[in-house]
Order: structure tokens, then sequence, then C-alpha cells
């Protein structure tokens, strides 16, 4: 997928990812899709995937913001759940530190903050990926593996852990990593998790 985002990177200028006009990532004209499902969208709508790899792999927040544009008049399933279920924060799922920095931005909690704008949540960093040269001292591979393989992530230090929260991750595919935030996130005592996602697929 990367590959190929590079590849559609190289007609910058901007140009509509659904009819091609001139100017904009996606134009007034698709954005007013009737037919668009979700959020989540459906992964495997072309208009959604080039907005996403626009944003995450190309490093262009015209991305996020026209995806956002798609969300805001289809909060209302979300605004409902966090309103029932009294969610207090959004929780983005973390990159790994590496990611980020090849990146130069932190692409899950941007998400997250413009998420937040649209239902009313604040974001708090409350996880992190451990490192994996960390658990690489003193273990055998396949201990290392075993112990990478069974949680990606850990509670950050010395924030306060929220009873009620959302987790996001821009696109849930498997729900494999949703799970393992959500099992660090329980066992840390929250008692209601809701999860956010971009889109599926
Ligand atoms: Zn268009």
């Amino acid at each position: 997928m990367e590959g190929w985002c590079v590849i559609w990177n190289a007609v910058f200028p901007r140009y509509c990812v659904s009819c091609g006009t001139e100017g904009v990532l996606l134009c007034d004209f698709c954005a007013a899709d009737t037919s668009l499902d979700g959020p989540p969208f459906a992964y495997a709508n072309p208009k959604i995937r080039k907005l996403i790899c626009a944003w995450k792999y190309n490093g262009d927040e015209g991305g996020l913001a026209k995806l956002i544009q798609l969300i805001q008049p289809r909060a209302a399933f979300w605004k409902g759940v966090i309103k029932a279920k009294k969610i207090e924060v959004i929780v983005p799922i973390p990159l790994s530190s590496w990611k980020e920095r090849m990146r130069g931005f932190n692409q899950a909690k941007d998400g997250a903050r413009a998420i937040g704008e649209i239902v009313n949540l604040p974001t708090i960093d409350l996880l992190e990926r451990k490192h994996r040269w960390f658990a690489q001292a003193n273990t055998s591979h396949d201990l290392r593996k075993k112990s990478f393989a069974k949680n990606p992530f850990a509670l950050r230090s010395g924030i306060e852990v929220p009873k009620r929260l959302m987790i996001f991750d821009d696109v849930e595919t498997t729900g494999a990593t949703m799970s393992a935030a959500e099992e660090v996130l329980r066992n840390a005592g929250v008692e209601e998790i809701v999860r956010i996602s971009i889109a599926r697929g």
C-alpha cells in the first residue's frame, strides 16, 4: 500500500481523489456523497482509502481534514454512544515511535484530536508502544517474541486513568490492535471502552 501511495504522491498539486478536479483532495461535489456509509467507512472505498493514504503516508494533513469533513455530518451515532456510555476521553492507539519519527508527525494523536473536536471530548495519551529493543536484553529469541507478541502496548506513567473512554485507531482491520490496547486499559481499571475508527476493512 505504501508503494502505491508514493506513486500517487507524484500527482501533486492536489486533485480530487474521486473525480480528478484540480485544487483539492476532495471536491465539494464528491464530499456530498450520500451513498457513503459510516463512520467507520469501508476501507475498500477508493475515496476513503486515498484520503487516508494522503494523510498517513504522504503526510498531507488535507487528507485528515477531508476525512473529518466527511465524518462531521455523520457523527450522530458516535455522539449517541458517548452519551449513553458516559465516555469521558479519547485515547489514541499510538504508532511506534520510529514510525512517528519517520513520518515527522503524530498521526494517531492528530486524528484523535480532530475526532474529539467533533464529539466534544478531550484526548489523552494514555498508551505507549513498548520498544522492541527494550525486550531484547537477557531473553532468548523465543521468549522475546512471545513477550512482544503478547501485547505491544503499555500505560504511560503519571497519568490518571479514566474509567470510561474511547480508543481511536485510524483504520481497524482485524481488531487485534484494539483488543491489545483494551486489555492493557482493562487491567488498569477502565470499566467502559468504546472503539472508534475512521475506516474498517
Ligand atoms: Zn471530486
